[in-house]
């Protein structure tokens, strides 16, 4: 029999306002794809050739693009697809130390680039305690005071990565555990171009997967309460939204890249999921205003996006005018170096989001740490 693999997929309808479940098969020989309605019992999509789906690309938590749509996949449709794509799938937790948390944008393409691909992050500050405990199993080491002071210093960006043998390819990344060793044995580390020397390396990455677990979820409890909050200041700042589609496209390291090469501070950050009631809510001040409303919508609900906390002098006008124009066509021709210039496709899926009204900056960010969608980002 030909070999296939099966997901369960979930798609957004944005006219329907419905999450539409479908089985979706793909057959590498051909690198065809097939769908069924799951709730209609009914084919959806014919068995087509679709070169842009790629099978490094199929594993649960993952997002695919099937012509056009947005296709999470949510579960493994069979025990075959699950033990031969799924087994060698791990998650890691991966830390950008005080050092090194300017570096974010390359640090993200780093991970981009080996395969592995970033499903939850945020920016914290640790309390001396906080670093004691994460570091419990050094307690006794003559450099602990100096490590948990050095990692509660300032900002760190935590983040779980996800993909093959995620825990040992991330420490690959990081290189040598000494920065001076790392430019020596391995110059294209992340410790070799980051890193100061033997405490400030720029790096953390679980060494193990029971190590994964533990520190997993120390930064992103699975049951009570939110870990360690994030580092809103919530003044002379603006809000920006990396919308799902760039996050999707990998796009992620370049815009933060894009963001601190142009000057401007990240003062926080925050990877998380919106349902639609909150997208509505937060872009109701386009309602009835821009004809795109529904589809911003969808879009903003259709995967993970990432907040940004934008720390800059007036930063409301500065960011914004670096965002450029909300259609990327317009933008590519009048302000070619801005964001949506570069990163954007359309008038919704134009890479970022940004404050309109100067007033709103501080009430966007707040918004998302503060108000109603707290719950889902703290
Ligand atoms: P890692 O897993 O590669 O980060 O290394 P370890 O788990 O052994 O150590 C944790 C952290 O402690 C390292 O990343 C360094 O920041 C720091 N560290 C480890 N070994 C030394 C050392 O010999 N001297 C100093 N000063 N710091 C160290
Ligand atoms: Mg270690």
């Amino acid at each position: 029999m030909e070999e296939r693999f099966a997901f369960l997929a979930e798609w957004y309808d944005p006219s329907a306002a419905l999450l539409r479940r479908y089985q979706l098969l793909f057959y590498p020989k051909d690198g065809s794809v097939e769908m069924f309605d799951v709730k209609n019992q009914r084919t959806f999509l014919r068995r087509t050739k679709y070169d842009e789906l790629h099978p490094e690309d199929l594993f649960v938590g993952n997002r695919v693009n099937v012509f056009s749509r947005q296709l999470n996949l949510i579960d493994y449709g069979d025990q075959y697809t699950a033990n031969k794509l799924g087994s060698k799938k791990e998650r890691t937790l991966a830390m950008i130390k005080p050092d090194a948390v300017t570096k974010v944008g390359k640090i993200i393409q780093m991970i981009y680039e080996v395969g592995l691909i970033v499903t939850k992050a945020k920016m914290t500050k640790l309390t001396g305690k906080q670093a004691a405990d994460f570091y419990m199993e050094h307690q006794s080491k003559s450099f602990f005071n100096n490590l948990v002071q050095f990692v509660s210093s300032g900002p760190v960006i935590v983040m779980e990565l996800m993909g093959d043998e995620a825990v040992s390819m991330w420490r690959k990344v990081l290189g040598p555990t000494d920065s001076s060793v790392a430019r020596k044995d391995a110059p294209e580390s992340l410790r070799a171009q980051f890193g100061t020397d033997g405490t400030k390396n720029a790096g953390h990455g679980s060494d193990s997967l029971a190590s994964a677990a533990r520190e997993l979820e120390f930064f992103f409890p699975s049951t009570a309460g939110h870990g360690p909050s994030n580092t809103a200041k919530y003044s002379d700042c603006t809000c920006c939204i990396i919308k799902p589609h760039a996050i999707s496209e990998a796009l992620t390291g370049r815009i933060l890249n894009s963001i601190t090469e142009a000057g401007f501070d990240i003062s926080a950050l925050q990877m998380f999921s919106l349902d639609r009631a909150n997208a509505e809510e937060f872009l109701e001040v386009y309602k009835g205003v821009v004809t795109e409303y529904t589809s911003m919508v969808a879009e903003l609900c259709s995967g993970p996006c990432m907040a940004l906390e934008i720390h800059h002098i007036d930063a409301p006008r500065e960011f914004r005018a670096f965002c450029g124009p909300a259609d990327p066509e317009i933008a590519k021709h009048l302000r070619p170096n801005t964001l949506r210039a570069l990163y954007g496709k359309n008038k919704v899926q134009n890479a970022v989001h940004c404050t309109d009204l100067p007033e709103d900056g501080l009430l966007e960010v707040s918004g998302f740490t503060h108000s109603s969608l707290s719950l889902l980002i703290q």
